[in-house]
């Protein structure tokens, strides 16, 4: 999207392309939401499809597809070995990253999985700017440990710094002066997920690799939220303003030893990988992909999801593409602020961030703010995000409560899915919960997973609010939906 000025003066994102396919949606009245709430254990993971009215859950293999997409995926090359799709995609990523090797994985976490396997061990510690879920749950079931680098405005909810997801350099330095021996890799994230989506700035990649270097270590990317990063280093850093998207993400990958990214958010398809410069490293991971994945030339994803990916990752190095992503999220965003809502400024990649902690100041982080918020959410308005705070955090090995350091509800906005009316829907429905906030309490676990509980996990509300709610809503909204 180029800057297209309304002459109204109002600031709102215009769409450059059309919407050719679509899929019908209901919304069910505010009882039935509260039944399902309830029926789902009060885990918006759990509730059905047929429940909800806009999806904001993630981001992850959602987003709409391209009509050149689904073109390549009818001329996919399907054979067992040797596949033209693959070598398609090789090229592809070769143009894109200048990288000359290429493991397929299913998807973003099988690629940690075969990282993880090559590289840590018991004792390990992994430098990385903030944790992503299962980043960190293969790392700790191999017995290493995560520590997280981010500078400080990272994790302040309400901030101005355009690159919040930064590496603090003089602690990546403190560190390997005192652990260097037990670091096998350091690990940027881009777009960084967990707290907000907030991007990482080209200076710093480049500076945190340089100390990486110095020390003879390996330098890990993320790429799963690349381009939303892309967009950010180009709108806000000086340095990037006259680069290319193509300049600036070769100017990233020179600098990486290792790039592995989901293909469900990066590429706009299904599925991911591991992109590699140097041969030794490749053939370090080699074998794992068909031990856990499939053969060589697919790695256990479908080839048509492959061609998807391989003009995915082509339209990713397009603004216009890129940008409909963080200029929706910043239109919703700036709606909210208006509005008086907490959310998590600078609005980043990925979706917008509602900041529980200060939208229900009354709920203790031991009865999960983020998670009750999720729940409100979806019984104000059919709209199903999803809980970054302590539930999806890990107990303590001693069983203690890990309460996580931001309590967020993110609403993700998949990229060209949602129109603006939707997006204003959305707002409106949160507004009146926000108008209605003391009447949300909070929850506890009836059903607790050791590990990744925030997909399985099952709770329930402490007091009877999920009736307040209901009650209040029709006293508002009389017969409406
Ligand atoms: C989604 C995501 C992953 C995991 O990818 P999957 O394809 O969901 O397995 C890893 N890292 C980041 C930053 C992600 O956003």
């Amino acid at each position: 999207m180029p800057e297209i000025k309304f002459y109204s003066g109002d600031d709102i994102p215009l769409e450059l392309h059309k919407v050719r396919i679509v899929q019908k949606l209901d919304l069910v009245p505010v009882e039935r939401r509260a039944e399902a709430m309830m029926e789902a254990g009060f885990n918006t993971f759990l509730l059905k499809n047929k429940d909800i009215f806009l999806d904001m859950l993630t981001d992850s293999g959602v987003n709409a597809m391209s009509d050149r997409q689904l073109a390549a995926m009818m001329v996919a090359d399907d054979s067992y070995a040797g596949s033209a799709t693959f070598t398609r995609l090789t090229d592809k990523l070769k143009e894109i990253f200048d990288t000359d090797y290429f493991l397929p994985a299913h998807q973003g976490r099988a690629a940690e999985n075969i990282i993880a396997m090559t590289f840590v061990k018991e004792g390990s510690i992994i430098p990385m700017n903030y944790h992503f879920t299962t980043t960190k749950a293969h790392i700790t079931r191999l017995g290493g440990s995560v520590e997280e680098l981010v500078i400080d405005e990272g994790i302040r909810l309400t901030s101005t710094h355009p690159f919040k997801g930064n590496f603090d350099l003089d602690k990546l330095e403190a560190l390997f002066e005192k652990s260097g021996d037990k670091i096998p890799f350091v690990r940027i994230e881009t777009g960084t997920n967990l707290i907000g989506g907030q991007p990482v700035s080209l200076e710093n990649m480049e500076a945190v690799a340089d100390i990486v270097h110095r020390h003879g270590k390996l330098v890990v990317m993320d790429a799963s939220l690349l381009q939303d990063n892309l967009y950010f280093i180009k709108t806000r850093e000086e340095k990037a303003k006259d680069l290319t998207l193509r300049e600036i993400t070769r100017r990233i990958s020179k600098k990486m030893d290792i790039i592995y990214f989901s293909a469900r958010k990066l590429g706009f398809a299904r599925g991911g990988g591991i992109a590699i410069h140097d041969k030794e490293l490749y053939l370090k991971m080699r074998e794992l992909v068909p031990m856990f994945e499939g053969f060589l030339t697919y790695g256990g994803m479908s080839v048509r999801e492959m061609e998807a990916m391989a003009v995915g990752l082509d339209e990713t190095m397009d603004m216009d593409v890129v940008s409909q992503g963080p200029l929706f999220i910043k239109y919703m965003t700036d709606e909210l602020l208006k509005l008086g809502v907490p959310v998590v400024t600078p609005a980043g990649g990925l979706g917008c961030h509602l900041d529980a902690s200060g939208f229900l100041p009354h709920v203790r982080q031991e009865e999960y703010p983020a998670g009750a918020l999720a729940a409100a959410v979806y019984i104000a308005g059919g709209i199903r995000g999803m809980e970054r705070g302590t539930i999806s955090e890990q107990r303590e090995v001693d069983g203690s409560e890990h309460l996580a350091s931001v309590e967020l509800l993110r609403l993700a906005l998949p990229r060209r899915v949602f129109t603006l009316s939707q997006v204003k829907y959305a707002v409106d429905r949160i507004k009146w919960l926000y108008d209605h906030r003391d009447l949300v309490g909070g929850l506890r676990f009836v059903e607790e997973p050791s590990s990744l509980r925030f997909f399985f996990g099952r709770l329930e509300p402490v007091s009877n609010w999920p009736d307040k709610l209901v009650e209040a809503f029709r006293k508002d909204f009389k017969d409406s939906l």
